[in-house]
């Protein structure tokens, strides 16, 4: 069996990624959404165990230190991290597995696993971006300035990515990313078992 494609879908915080995530899911998605660990607050609606594993610093540091964190960083003083039993054990199945993850865990992706992909969802403009920050309205100014401060240098990381997706539309940022993982899918390093299948067969 071929083992899944690990996805980092990283993009500065506003620009629609979770929206893209939910849609594509929403589709029938086939992949398997990491959920990460966080020590920031959760936000209204947010539930432990779906959206994120909320804990005390104490307890991240726990799990830094006996690695059960596959990447982390620290965002706006906050630490976040991905678990890595449920990437690993997913992957071995041929699951396709996606992080939803910023730009400093994402190199570190790039180091450790080098066969994973990575995708940067753009906004349109530093304009829309903090539009749809003041929108959502889940942030105070102060925050939101933070995080179009952070966007910037963000964006520049996105030269390093594999592919990128520009958020203009909903479903067309959806097509895009059902389109990267087909096409990953058909790699060869992905699919070196059906050489063998086919050598296989006595002609
Ligand atoms: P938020 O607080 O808006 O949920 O997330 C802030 C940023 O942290 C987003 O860019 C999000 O993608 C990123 N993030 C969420 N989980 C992880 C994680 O496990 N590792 C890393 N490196 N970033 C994460």
């Amino acid at each position: 069996m071929s083992k899944g494609v690990l996805l980092v879908f990283s993009g500065p915080s506003g620009c629609g990624k979770g929206t893209v995530l939910k849609e594509f899911f929403a589709q029938g998605g086939n992949a398997f959404l990491s959920v990460s660990a966080t020590t920031r607050q959760p936000r209204p609606g947010e539930e432990n165990g779906v959206h994120y594993f909320f804990m005390s610093k104490e307890e991240f540091a726990s799990k830094l230190e006996q690695d059960e964190i596959l990447e982390h960083a620290t965002y706006c003083g906050n630490f976040y991290g991905t678990p890595r039993g449920p990437v690993y054990e997913r992957l071995e199945r041929g699951e396709n597995v996606i992080l939803e993850i910023e730009v400093q865990g994402a190199l570190q992706i790039r180091e450790k696993c080098p066969e994973a992909v990575l995708v940067f969802v753009l906004p349109p403009s530093l304009a829309e971006l903090r539009r749809r920050l003041v929108e959502r309205n889940t942030e105070n100014e102060e925050v939101v300035n933070r995080r179009l401060e952070q966007a910037a240098g963000e964006i520049e990381t996105a030269r390093q990515y594999d592919y990128m997706i520009v958020n203009d539309s909903i479903q067309d940022a959806v097509d895009e990313l059902n389109t990267i993982l087909k096409a990953e899918k058909l790699k060869t390093q992905n699919r070196m078992n059906i050489i063998d299948e086919v050598l296989d067969y006595d002609a």
